[in-house]
């Protein structure tokens, strides 16, 4: 069966995936800049005998095929970037490179990614079709790696029928996996705005145009834009968390600076609120005598998960974990640019758990505690090698 055999591979290779992980964890590197993490993977790829080629500057793509007939093409993808974060934790494998921290797990999903392609090197006897690994480089950073390499060409030649992805959940326990069919995270676009009037002292206020009751205005009225215009059966988020008004007590400023964040799960609607929310805010201004310079920064698009892809892979999930080690997970108004490939392809994303409140392991990502229970690595990657095979119909 194979998925015993799996399974006895996962266990095998298991030391061999911590050592990986802490090797990548102890040298992180930040989005665009995976210049040794890449040529880690390419060393450990050659040491595998896969060949591999370089796209988007530090990201890799490689192929296994299965000596047994079959056509089909699963694509897996692992990024690799780490976060500007001073890393807090006493580990032994604690990040060497100060400021940088790998604190989103893509130690984790890379390090996972290899023992997948070390399994299905071992296995290749045993099943038929082709798994594509992608190691895509800068998740963190606009416009995201994911991004570049499907303008290179990373779902052509050949064209995969599906793209799965994993990143850890230190909300979930470790042995555990959670999976959510259809929108399952948000886009995400930031917003920069400035409002303009005209500074002056604060006890004549008639010579003056004050933007700070121009930007109140503003920060209530943009908000009927998510309760009044947006559709309640879909999620819409807007915030600002900034609100710079440099003046003092007697001193109205000449502006105000904002920078917000705009977040929802449908395209159309997404570009119809950049047109409203720009409107609203510089008619505002204007009728009451200022002016309003409204930038929007577009993000990642929403992720969504293909219904039929996620049926089965979650199905291929509670066969290889069993069932009560598969969890459902909530949509997510955070933002990961896999969904990219969502957006282009059948597309799986699913989390690892990787909590361990026992041994004191809760901390979320992108926090400078961020760590994970490690024994987490022998399901990661067990799993993700028995849902690429299985996923190609064996
Ligand atoms: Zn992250
Ligand atoms: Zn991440």
């Amino acid at each position: 069966m194979i998925k015993e055999k799996i399974q006895q591979l996962a266990n095998d290779i298991f030391d061999d995936v911590v050592a990986n992980r802490r090797h990548l964890h102890s040298h992180p590197e930040l989005s665009f800049h995976e210049i040794e993490t890449s040529v880690f993977v390419a060393r450990k790829l050659e040491e595998l005998g896969i060949e591999y080629h370089k796209m988007a500057d530090t990201g890799l793509v490689a192929l296994i095929k299965g000596d047994k007939p079959g056509t089909e093409v699963v694509a897996l993808r692992a990024d690799m970037d780490a976060l500007p974060i001073l890393e807090a934790n006493d580990v032994p494998y604690k990040s060497q490179n100060e400021g940088v921290m790998h604190a989103c797990g893509h130690d984790v999903h890379t390090s996972s990614l290899l023992g997948v392609a070390k399994i299905l090197t071992e296995l290749k006897s045993e099943f038929g079709g082709t798994v594509k690994l992608i190691f895509q480089p800068a998740e963190e950073k606009l416009p995201g790696g994911a991004s570049l390499m499907i303008q290179q060409g990373v779902l052509e030649n050949p064209k995969p029928s599906a793209v799965i992805g994993q990143h850890v959940m230190p909300l979930i326990d470790a042995g555990k996996v959670g999976f959510r069919s259809g929108k399952y995270m948000a886009s995400t676009d930031e917003l920069y705005v400035t409002v303009k009037g005209k500074g002056g002292h604060g006890a004549q206020p008639q010579q003056n145009v004050d933007p700070v009751i121009i930007t109140a205005h503003i920060l209530t009225a943009l908000q009927q834009v998510v309760s009044r215009f947006a559709d309640p059966k879909s999620p819409s988020v807007l915030s600002f968390g900034k609100v710079i008004a440099n003046g003092a007590t007697n001193v109205i400023p000449n502006e105000v600076y904002l920078e917000g964040t705009f977040r929802t799960m449908d395209e159309g609607w997404r570009a119809e609120a950049h047109i409203k929310m720009k409107k609203m805010a510089e008619g505002i201004a204007e009728s009451m005598g200022g002016s309003c310079d409204f930038k929007i920064m577009k993000g990642y698009p929403f992720l969504i998960n293909e219904e039929k892809l996620t049926a089965s892979v979650r199905g291929f999930a509670e066969d290889y974990l069993g069932k009560e080690n598969v969890l459902d997970l909530d949509i997510w108004m955070a933002a990961e640019d896999f969904a990219y490939y969502s957006q282009v392809a059948d597309s799986c994303f699913y989390r690892l758990g990787t909590r361990n409140e026992a041994r004191g392991i809760t901390s979320s990502v992108h926090t400078p505690t961020f760590d994970i229970e490690e024994s987490a690595l022998e399901q990661s990657v067990g799993l993700m090698a028995y849902l690429a095979v299985k996923q190609l119909g064996n």
